[in-house]
């Protein structure tokens, strides 16, 4: 058992100075004061007045690599567990992208036992940017019907020179063959679609809502803040439907290519009126960026890193002014009630203890992943197989 003594609690909403006690993997109690019976057992972990809040979930991390744009090597490596724990994600959602050609669901899948098996939770979409979608049953409602870490499909690219061109009715098919297996198998059962660069980049999603009769919030976008076209044409989307930003960037810290930092991208869909609880916050971690000229030329490459959500988090809070608790609803309780994760997410009595302790600076003091501490006084003591920093 963990007491987290005097910590300034953000659920992610913020509840004030208080203590939080975590039994078997979960929160068990949390209030201004908790004091208990000296024989216990527990470890107290005292706060000083610095900041608790929920693991970070990662929507859309490439964890068994992804890439190959610019040929066999541009292959991005698998994510390693380090570099999750190190940028506060305690939840890794995982995906194919491009490659769902020598790639496969088979091996994302392996990869999402493997963080488990290390301590993280993870789940993955099946299918990759094509359609029809690479699957592991050879039905995406099947796979999200059978097997429990699949809760979604995609990244399914439209608008991109990169995707199978797949029609609005093919589209439609597979929103609906998404929602039944949801329906079987208790998932979210949301299609998450990469938007691409062309102009008129909602309009097959859109045309696929109105044709298909489809629910309300079948479709999950991802990079909206690709570029200034995206993410102006998000107010058309209906209230129902979540938006994700990526918070990719170059290496040399600037926006990639034409989009627009996430930080700056929250302002924007606020003041267009969206809707808070609607905006998500992922990494492409893993995923290769791929730099073009307005000739669609390869012209580099770099790797997207999961440590980029918190970076980007930052500077929400430092450069936009946006509290904190309600930048860190963007990778925390959003993403968990969008994809139907109701134990994660949120500092709740009965949710996993999922944690993360932040110096004032925002550097991870502790992290704590389904009740195991991962990181304690600064110090990472989790380490994936061949890691040794
Ligand atoms: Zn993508």
């Amino acid at each position: 058992m963990y007491l987290f003594k005097n910590w300034e609690i953000f659920q992610p909403n913020y509840r004030g100075a208080g203590d939080v006690l975590v039994s078997g993997g979960r929160i068990a109690a949390i209030n201004t004061d908790i004091e208990l019976p000296n024989k216990l057992a527990i470890e107290v972990i005292d706060g000083s007045g610095h900041r608790l809040t929920p693991g970070f979930i990662d929507v859309h991390a490439h964890i068994a690599g992804a890439g190959g744009d610019g040929g066999p090597s541009t292959r991005t490596p698998e994510l390693t567990l380090g570099a999750l724990i190190d940028a506060g994600v305690t939840t890794a959602i995982g995906c194919l992208g491009l490659d769902g050609y020598t790639r496969s669901v088979a091996s994302l899948l392996m990869k999402a036992k493997a963080l488990r098996a290390d301590g993280l939770s993870s789940w993955i979409y099946t299918g990759s940017y094509q359609i029809p979608p690479p699957t592991l049953t050879g039905q995406v409602a099947t796979d999200l019907a059978y097997i429990e870490e699949i809760i979604g499909v995609g990244e399914i690219a439209i608008s991109d020179h990169r995707s199978s061109g797949a029609t609005v009715t093919e589209l439609v098919q597979l929103a609906k063959s998404a929602k039944v297996g949801g329906m079987l198998g208790g998932k979210a059962g949301i299609v998450h679609l990469h938007m691409g660069d062309e102009p008129d980049p909602f309009r097959p999603m859109l045309e696929a809502i109105e044709q298909g009769k489809l629910a309300p919030g079948s479709f999950y976008p991802t990079h909206v803040n690709r570029n200034s076209g995206i993410l102006d044409d998000a107010r058309f989307l209906d209230e129902a439907t979540p938006i994700d930003l990526t918070a990719s960037v170059q290496p040399d810290g600037r926006p990639l290519g034409k989009s627009i930092s996430p930080s700056e991208a929250v302002v924007k869909l606020l003041t267009n009126g969206i809707d808070l609880e609607r905006i998500t916050l992922s990494s492409d971690a893993c995923g290769t960026i791929p730099i073009f000229d307005a000739n669609q030329n390869l012209t580099g490459i770099g790797v997207g890193q999961p440590d980029l959500m918190l970076a980007e988090l930052i500077r929400m809070v430092r450069n936009q002014d946006i509290p904190l608790e309600q930048a860190l609803c963007l990778v925390t309780a959003n993403p968990a009630r969008i994809l139907l994760l109701p134990s994660k997410g949120r500092i709740e009595i009965g949710c996993d203890a999922d944690l993360i302790l932040f110096d004032k600076d925002f550097s991870i003091r502790y992290l704590m992943a389904n009740g195991v501490m991962m990181i304690a006084d600064g110090k990472r003591l989790k380490f994936g197989l061949g890691e040794t920093t």
